[in-house]
């Protein structure tokens, strides 16, 4: 099957209300451009040295669809970040969302939607801020003062395994913390996006209350590093 048939095939299988961001690292301008051609509406980068060389290589195509930041960015590289992204997913600290504000204010770019990431899994070797309703809120609340960035929901990735039923205790709290958030109602924010589930993990996911989930192995095949 070629990817534009596999991705239509596994689009019909997917609830509407459900967005499907390809996670397109190590893929080919061609594969890319395939998936944008079967319908694929929004993209997500792990690297942002890989983002710009993918929007400039796209040229045209690049405009059809939304770009996620997927991956962790380093201060130095918010600039260059800016210049694709569309929707950063992982802010998790006070200094990011600061940093990413102040660039964007001085960009020229209109208002950056972001998501807040949650280490569902506590786990030390990933980034994202703690699974604690009063962490989460007090960086909600930060983040509704800041007039360059705009949140608009969550994002996990949680711990990888490899019985998918595992990763739903872990969706589940996000879950809980994203609908406390939404019970705030703090004003200038906008909780409409859960972004949780991957390639073995968006069917649970989607049980769980996720909206937007992250494909790249069951969209292109597994990934070569070279
Ligand atoms: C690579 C990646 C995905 C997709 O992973 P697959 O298992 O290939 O579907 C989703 N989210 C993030 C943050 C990723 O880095």
């Amino acid at each position: 099957m070629s990817i534009a048939e596999n991705f239509l095939s596994l689009r019909k299988t997917i609830p509407d209300h459900v967005t499907i961001v390809a996670a397109v690292k190590t893929r080919t301008v061609n594969e890319v451009k395939e998936i944008i051609d079967a319908g694929l509406t929004d993209i997500g980068h792990n690297y942002v040295q890989e983002g710009i060389t993918m929007f400039e290589e796209l040229g045209e195509y690049a405009a059809k669809v939304r770009w996620h930041m997927i991956g962790d960015i380093q201060t130095n590289k918010i600039n260059k970040a800016l210049h694709f992204s569309d929707i950063i997913q992982t802010i998790d600290s006070i200094e990011k969302a600061d940093a990413i504000n102040k660039r964007v204010a001085c960009s020229g770019k209109n208002r950056v939607a972001v998501l807040i990431e949650i280490n569902s899994g506590q786990e030390s070797a990933k980034t994202g801020i703690d699974p604690d309703i009063e962490k989460v809120a007090a960086l909600a609340r930060h983040i509704s003062h800041l007039d360059y960035i705009k949140l608009e929901g969550l994002m996990t990735m949680g711990p990888f395994a490899g019985d998918p039923e595992e990763s739903r205790p872990y969706f589940k709290t996000t879950k809980k913390i994203f609908n406390a958030i939404q019970t705030l109602n703090i004003p200038n924010i906008e909780m409409k996006t859960l972004s949780m589930g991957m390639s073995n993990s968006y069917q649970i996911a989607i049980e769980e209350g996720s909206n937007m989930i992250r494909l790249g192995t069951i969209l292109f095949g597994a990934r070569i590093y070279s």
